[in-house]
């Protein structure tokens, strides 16, 4: 079935090896993401084009904002807190993860203020990752077990689906989610994906999902309400790692990309790999939520 297109800009030119899960932060009209094996976060403000980043010392999987304006941050095996510029880094939760075998992936604030995030195999090769909820009290809990590399989270309006990626599954699978909680439910698919495979996704205004496609050189516009791909943003670089809606208007859709898996020549054929890009596909995203520290 033919899918309506769209086209992607380089919003940044930042060579990321492995850049991941963009968060637009609406308060100060800023993008954040990682760059997960180069161990960095980065800031970027489409507005003034102004970029900064900072080294974590270790891989980071993903990045979230607080209610506070500091950061809260998967890495490697731990949970910790950082402020916006990298300052202050502090050990907030250190969840029952084996580090020699998994490492924190994709992460996502759910609506009420807790965190969801996943670890994935380093090889990812076995089921040996989880995917885990920390509250604000610091407490973590395994939501599900046998993942092989936890990847893209996101929220019906209401929050009471959660749409959630194993990207090996090439599938994009629902729970019911429990608000109050955080418990999951009902484990079903609502879409395959077999351009590439599945990485992060965002969910827009109209409850259908923008899903990365890791390999495919594109973002997939899902119903999930049918499993049909209605749309398609083309990405000049093969590795499309996550997406995040932003901008004033949350019309902006920012799309990750990576370097990581290409050899020399394939790297030398697409030189933007790695770098951010951005696209107006005609619908505004749902406003991202923030972590509530104590
Ligand atoms: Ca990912």
């Amino acid at each position: 079935m033919a899918v309506k297109e769209h086209g992607a800009d380089v919003a940044l030119e930042v060579q990321a090896e492995l850049g991941e899960g963009p968060v637009w932060d609406e308060r100060r009209g800023r993008l954040f993401f990682v760059d997960i094996v180069g161990n960095r976060v980065h800031c970027f403000e489409p507005s003034t084009k102004a970029h900064r980043s900072f080294d974590v010392g270790r891989p980071v999987g993903c990045v979230v904002l607080r209610d506070d304006d500091g950061l809260l941050l998967a890495a490697h095996d731990t949970f910790f807190l950082v402020d916006e510029d990298g300052a202050g880094l502090e050990l907030f939760a250190g969840p029952p993860v084996d580090g020699q075998l998994v490492r924190f992936n994709d992460g996502k604030v759910c609506p009420r203020g807790r965190l969801l995030a996943g670890t994935m195999d380093w090889a990812k090769q076995e089921p040996l990752g989880s995917l885990y909820l920390l509250g604000p009290d610091r407490r973590v809990s395994v939501l599900l077990e046998g993942v092989t590399i936890s990847n893209g989270l996101a929220w019906s309006a209401d929050g009471k689906t959660l749409y959630y990626v194993d990207t090996p599954l090439h599938r994009v699978d629902a729970f019911d989610f429990d608000l109050e909680s955080g418990a999951i439910a009902n484990r079903r698919t609502v879409a395959q994906v077999s351009d590439g495979a599945p990485d992060g996704m965002a969910i827009d205004a109209e409850g259908c999902l923008w899903v990365a496609c890791w390999g495919g050189h594109r973002v997939l516009r899902v119903d999930p309400a049918t499993g049909r791909a209605l749309e398609a943003v083309r990405v000049p670089a093969s590795q499309v790692s996550s997406v995040a809606f932003g901008g004033p208007d949350l019309g902006d859709l920012y799309i990750t990309t990576a370097w990581e898996g290409l050899s020399p020549e394939q790297r030398a054929s697409e030189p933007h790999a790695g770098d951010l890009f951005v696209a107006r596909p005609g619908v505004a995203g749902l406003p991202s939520y923030r972590f509530k520290v104590p």
